[in-house]
């Protein structure tokens, strides 16, 4: 089988904009003017296509970028949102009804964690926590009211790999919808080619790479597109976490560097990834053939750009990651920062951080290490010299 090939297919799109201008035109507006009234009307009731009318609804430029990620995604369509926990709970909140059910990842950004075990009890949606490797424990965990199975391709932090193809067969068994998050391997995997009915996406990471901006993106069937965006019902529509065009067009132009960066991050991280194993640490990267599904993501990634930029490694105690955080950042490795996906090197301490809203106890049952601390490897161009760097940090911390 051909291999699907994201960033040709990015490529190939002719997006230009009304002047013949080489990048779309900057919408900046947030409404639109009808020549004829029942154009109006007809567009209200979804009957005339091609037409802006708010731009809460639609913006030319967010519709630019939508049709840029659907095309990386294999979608039929797309919708762009002002954060990745925009795209997340206007998702969930469109899939879900009051009482429904949800499975999920135990191991996801702290941010979902909290908006699934805390928020969603706003609306008796209860939702069970998985580890989502264990596939008959998602099975036995849906119910007759389970609306979806949410995970992220590789998982924030502990990276481990979600079998997309097992899962969608799951859930096509039970006809309710496979939501993957895929923030850590844009164009490594495309999760709709395996099976996933929704791609989701903090855009604010390694597609933009710039870390000037929060953005997130929906990639799904251009049925779900109209279901968000419908102006009676749809979650997208209706709550308004609508991304600004401006912003839009600088993750676009972005867009089209994305795949030379993702070879960059993959191939300096699997070189740190390297060095800190024979170091001896505890490191989890799905490049190293320990990692318990390396062989899965040899299958499921696309060859040419590795093995994802982000690496952890588990100092055992959060007091050894702080003083190894605070001299790296002093010697000029990176930045002691969450996020990822950035040009420099960001690292942080998971379980005090981005999974803080992890119960300690939780953190302990899904193992996650207090001293965990998560990498997000930058596209430095002497990567060995970035390591004697850290090398030198971990002796002068004493962690080896
Ligand atoms: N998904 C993942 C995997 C993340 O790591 C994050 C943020 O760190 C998000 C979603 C949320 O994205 P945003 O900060 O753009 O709302």
């Amino acid at each position: 089988m051909k291999q699907f090939d994201p960033a040709s297919n990015i490529q190939d799109l002719l997006q230009f904009g009304e002047f013949g201008d080489v990048n779309p035109s900057i919408t900046d507006s947030a409404t639109y003017t009808f020549m004829e009234a029942k154009t109006m009307v007809d567009t209200f009731q979804g009957e005339e296509e091609g037409c802006f009318l708010y731009s809460r609804h639609w913006n030319p430029s967010n519709k630019y970028l939508a049709d840029a990620l659907a095309a990386m995604e294999g979608t039929e369509s797309a919708w762009v949102t002002a954060s990745g926990m925009g795209a997340i709970t206007t998702t969930i909140l469109q899939l879900c009804d009051a009482g429904d059910h949800v499975v999920s990842s135990i191991t996801t950004y702290g941010g979902t964690f909290a908006f699934l075990s805390n928020y969603l009890r706003k609306f008796n949606i209860e939702v069970s926590f998985v580890d989502i490797t264990r596939l008959d424990e998602v099975e036995k965990a849906i119910r007759p009211n389970t609306k979806m199975v949410y995970t992220e391709s590789l998982t924030n932090p502990l990276l481990q790999l979600s079998d997309i193809p097992k899962l969608s067969e799951i859930t096509g068994k039970h006809n309710i919808k496979l939501v993957v998050d895929n923030t850590f391997t844009p164009m490594i995997m495309a999760p709709a080619r395996m099976g996933a009915d929704i791609v989701l996406y903090s855009l604010t990471k390694f597609v933009n790479g710039k870390n000037d901006c929060v953005a997130g993106a929906i990639c799904a069937s251009e049925e779900f597109v109209k279901a968000i965006s419908d102006v009676n019902t749809g979650s997208a529509m209706l709550l308004g976490p609508i991304l600004d065009p401006l912003r839009s067009s600088g993750i676009h132009k972005n867009l089209h560097t994305l795949h030379l960066r993702m070879k960059k991050h993959s191939d300096n991280a699997m070189f740190l990834a390297e060095k800190f194993a024979s170091a001896g640490l505890r490191v989890i990267y799905p490049g190293l053939s320990k990692h318990p599904q390396h062989q899965l993501m040899k299958v499921f990634m696309h060859p040419d750009y590795g093995f994802g930029g982000m690496i952890a490694i588990d100092l055992k105690t959060s007091k050894k990651a702080s003083a190894l955080m605070e001299k790296m950042q002093q010697e000029g490795v990176g930045y002691l920062a969450v996020s990822l996906g950035y040009f420099k090197t960001l690292f942080s301490n998971s379980g005090k951080s981005t999974s803080s809203e992890v119960p300690e106890n939780v953190q302990k049952e899904m193992g996650l290490s207090e001293g965990l601390i998560r990498f997000s490897v930058g596209l430095d161009h002497d990567i060995e010299r970035t390591w004697q760097k850290i090398y030198t940090c971990l002796r002068e911390t004493r962690v080896i």
